[in-house]
Parts: structure tokens; C-alpha cells; sequence
């Protein structure tokens, strides 16, 4: 895929969707076509939990619960990020902001040109996350139902072994979305009334979530 970015240009997308509605595979298309960096909080406190540090091991036990970090945790991990060398074309906020903390602190510190929401119903994202797999290097995603890697258990992109997350059991994924629906409708609300918030159905193939997705991006770049 051609890395197109338009010179000059920042752009800042949230990315919004319960669990499992394919806010990493759409962020992955984004990236390609538009340089932007791909900005998952969960991602970036993986990472900690992997590298096993004294944080790490804090964030695995809140994590493991279904819980939320505390934010000053997290919009350190996030302002950390924001400021590389990667995200200076903008970024894809994925799973932040998650409260009207952390809502207040993305409108103090990022332009954000869009609010783009994936729709799908608790069933369609329990059932996707129940087979959901996640490499272990590159963080891309697999579903051994739907998009499955080409080796099984080894990521297609990098070679490196997938893994099931923690958090991805039915029971945790219940809580997750709860949390999820809680915290996120008071963001999707203040995203709405600022008329930037775009609805696009995560129950599609992720080749049609993208063709959505491109005809917002492209009127946002006019
Ligand atoms: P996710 O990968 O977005 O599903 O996030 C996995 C877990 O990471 C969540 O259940 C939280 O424990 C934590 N997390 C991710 N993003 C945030 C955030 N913005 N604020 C607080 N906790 C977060």
C-alpha cells in the first residue's frame, strides 16, 4: 500500500468502538495511507507489561480485572508517545480518551479533526474477541475465525508468535463493555455536538470498514 501523506498537514482521529470492533485494523489502513501514528493506550501499556518494569507489573494487575488505569499513568504513557518523531504527521487515538478527564486534556492539547465511531452489537464483539489473537512483536491482529494468519499461531507481517490476551474471556469482555458504554457516552456526545463524530459499521469486512472510512477521511481533507 502507498504511503501517501499530504505535506504540511497534521491530522488527529479518535477512534472509537468497543472491543474487538476493529479499531486496530482500521487504524493500521489509516497509518498506511495517511503516515499518521497509530496511538493505542492499551498497546502502549502492554509494551510496559512485557518489559516486565515495576509499572508493568502494577498495570498487569488493574489490567487483568477488566479495570481502568489511573489517568496519571496513562495521559503520561499517551503525552510520552504524542511528542516522537513518529506522530508528527498526527495520530489515531485509539481507546483514549475514556473519561472526561482524559477528554479534557485531548481538547487542551490535540486538534481533533474527527471522532470516527465502529457500531457492533455486544454479541458480534464477544464472539469476535473469543477468537481473537494479537502478535506478540508488531501488536497486528488475527481472528483464527475470520482473518486468520496464513501459519497458525505465527503473525503474517513479522514472524513473531500470537498471542490470546488476558482480558479477551467472555467474562472480562462483559465487564470491558460496560465500562466501555459507561465511559464513552458522555465522550461521543461532546464529539457529536462538536459535529465530528462519524459512525461507520464495524460489522463489515475490514476492506469495507476502510472504503468507509476513506470517503470521511478524504472530506476532511478537501
Ligand atoms: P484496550 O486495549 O483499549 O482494550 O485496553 C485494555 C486495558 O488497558 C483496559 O481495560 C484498561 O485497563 C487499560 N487502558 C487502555 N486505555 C486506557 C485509558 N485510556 N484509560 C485507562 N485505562 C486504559
Amino acid at each position: 500500500m502507498e504511503n501517501r501523506v499530504i505535506s504540511g498537514d497534521t491530522m488527529n482521529i479518535i477512534l472509537f468502538g468497543p472491543q474487538g470492533s476493529g479499531k486496530g485494523t482500521l487504524a493500521r489502513y489509516i497509518t498506511n495511507e495517511y503516515g499518521l501514528c497509530h496511538v493505542s493506550t492499551g498497546d502502549l501499556m502492554r509494551a510496559e507489561v512485557a518489559r516486565n518494569t515495576p509499572l508493568g507489573k502494577k498495570l498487569s494487575e488493574i489490567m487483568s480485572k477488566g479495570e481502568l488505569v489511573p489517568d496519571e499513568i496513562t495521559n503520561k504513557l499517551l503525552i510520552e508517545k504524542s511528542k516522537s518523531k513518529e506522530c508528527e504527521k498526527g495520530m489515531i487515538l485509539d481507546g483514549y480518551p475514556r473519561n472526561k478527564d482524559q477528554l479534557e486534556l485531548v481538547k487542551k492539547q490535540f486538534k481533533i479533526d474527527a471522532a470516527i465511531e465502529l457500531d457492533l452489537s455486544d454479541e458480534d464483539s464477544i464472539r469476535r474477541l473469543s477468537s481473537r489473537r494479537q502478535c506478540s512483536k508488531c501488536n497486528s491482529i488475527f481472528n483464527i475465525v475470520t482473518v486468520k494468519p496464513k501459519k497458525e499461531g505465527i503473525c503474517d507481517n513479522c514472524g513473531s508468535k500470537l498471542f490470546q490476551r488476558q482480558d479477551d474471556k467472555p467474562e472480562e469482555i462483559k465487564k470491558r463493555l460496560n465500562i466501555y458504554k459507561e465511559q464513552t457516552a458522555p465522550m461521543k456526545k461532546y464529539f457529536s455536538e462538536a459535529k465530528i463524530l462519524y459512525k461507520v459499521n464495524g460489522n463489515q469486512t475490514p476492506e469495507t470498514v476502510w472504503a468507509d472510512a476513506k470517503v470521511i477521511l478524504k472530506k476532511l481533507k478537501k
